[in-house]
């Protein structure tokens, strides 16, 4: 096990910088296709990969190492290698979320922060026209206790939101709630929800199950804002429901363009052209 990262330069022989995705799998990543769509519209010689590089902190380091990117986006099985590599380089509220998916790689040390949360604030406060100062005392009802939910969680808990946590296993429900002095109740009672916003952070309706529902429609209401993270289908039955219902909704692509848009602002300090990195996204998701 290694403890420090002993980095190459950044910069390569050629002037084009490069940027890419970390993750297993990887192959089906939306990253490359907005990126390299907002560095071509915005006329930066830079390329964006997507890398598979296998679980495991020593297998993140030494491709990190090696690879020569001024910035990385980071996904599954590696956003707690890259808190990790970062070290105490680290935004606080990625460092409580413990992971991270954005690696600055261009300055003398590592940074890691993570844009999914403020992507998840800042898609409900747009929805509702709102700042983040208001979301104190906001009753969210949050589905799901795993990497998604944490990041919606710990950015609501962090807004001063009033947070319940159901999720099919009640402990793990437990200890997303300790930790972010949320509450947690029982999966079976997320049906008499009582908030005002909720966000699906489940799994519950991904394809191929794109029959399921985390909530019953019985639930859903005029005045609710439902957020689902899912974007493979871009309509769940969650949203397809809830719009059925009156409600406000906000779809997973929404929470993953924001996101990337945050991300290439960091590697670029240049600002994001969103609506071509949501047409990118877009595109790349109906050409399968
Ligand atoms: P995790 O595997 O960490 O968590 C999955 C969650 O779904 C757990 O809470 C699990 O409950 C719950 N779950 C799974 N199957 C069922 C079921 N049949 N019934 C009830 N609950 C179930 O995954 P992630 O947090 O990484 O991803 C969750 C969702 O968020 C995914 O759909 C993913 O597509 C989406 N996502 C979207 C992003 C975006 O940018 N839009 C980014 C990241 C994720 P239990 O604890 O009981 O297993």
């Amino acid at each position: 096990m290694r403890a420090r990262p002993t980095r190459v330069s950044c910069t390569v022989g050629a002037m084009t910088d490069r940027y890419g995705v970390v993750g297993s799998p990887i192959a089906h990543s939306l990253s490359p296709a907005i990126h390299n769509a907002a560095f071509e519209v915005c006329g930066i010689d830079a390329e964006y990969r997507a890398y598979d590089v296998p679980a495991g902190y020593d297998e993140f380091c030494g491709f990190v190492d090696n690879a020569r990117l001024r910035g990385l986006s980071v996904t599954l099985p590696h956003k707690e290698n890259a808190l990790r590599y970062a070290g105490r380089n680290a935004e606080a509220l990625a460092s409580k979320i413990g992971a991270a998916n954005t690696l600055l790689l261009a300055g003398a040390e590592p940074y890691a922060c993570n844009t999914d949360y403020p992507a998840i604030l800042s898609a409900i406060c747009d929805v509702l026209e709102i700042t983040l100062d208001d979301l104190a005392g906001v009753k969210v009802a949050v589905l799901g206790a795993g990497g998604a939910a944490r990041a919606a969680v710990a950015g609501l808990a962090a807004c001063g939101s009033t947070v319940r946590i159901y999720n099919r296993t009640r402990a793990r429900a437990d200890e997303l709630a300790d930790e972010f002095g949320a509450q947690a109740a029982d999966w079976d009672d997320r049906g008499g929800l009582d908030a005002a916003i909720v966000v699906n952070a489940t799994s519950v309706g991904l394809a191929p199950n794109v029959d399921a529902s985390p909530l019953p429609a019985e639930a859903l209401r005029g005045d609710l804002v439902v957020f689902d993270t899912i974007y493979n289908p871009l309509e769940t039955r969650l949203l397809r429901e809830a719009r059925a219902a009156g409600a406000r909704t906000i779809d997973g692509l929404e929470m993953f363009v924001r996101q990337g848009a945050d991300q290439f602002q960091r590697f670029t300090d240049h600002e994001a052209p969103v609506e071509v990195m949501r047409a990118a996204a877009l595109a790349t998701l109906s050409a399968g």
